[in-house]
């Protein structure tokens, strides 16, 4: 058996669990429910924090008009950064992807043998 007493996640109050299936994780409902809306809040945030930094990329590859060079696609989903010389799944694989790649792009001060492409 294992201690039925736990912490909650959402207000760190000690309370007892009694279900067999060990799945209680709040103190009351209140709390889940608290937790569930805070922890969408955060995702949300991380979101727009990372939708944010792509704009910002794209925006200096594409000399402020945000939009493919090839075709003028202006979706942003659909814009990427890759290597000139077609090694950009290597880089990748190297920088990381997604996030990390545009972290890293901004960390290196934007190198400028990248393009501006689509997915399109
Ligand atoms: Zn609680
Ligand atoms: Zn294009």
């Amino acid at each position: 058996m294992t201690e039925p007493i736990k912490n909650c996640l959402y207000c760190g109050t000690e309370f007892e669990d009694r279900t067999t299936n060990d799945k209680k994780k709040y103190c009351s409902t209140k709390c889940k429910d608290k937790y569930y809306y805070w922890n969408k809040g955060m995702k949300e945030k991380k979101k727009n924090r990372l939708q944010e930094l792509k704009k910002d990329i794209i925006m200096k590859y594409s000399d402020g008009k945000m939009e493919c060079e090839c075709c003028g696609n202006k979706n942003i989903e659909f814009l990427t950064i890759d290597h000139i010389d077609e090694n950009g799944a290597k880089e990748r694989r190297k920088h990381g992807t997604g996030h990390n790649y545009y972290r890293w792009l901004k960390k290196n001060d934007y190198p400028t043998d990248l393009n501006l492409r689509c997915y399109a």
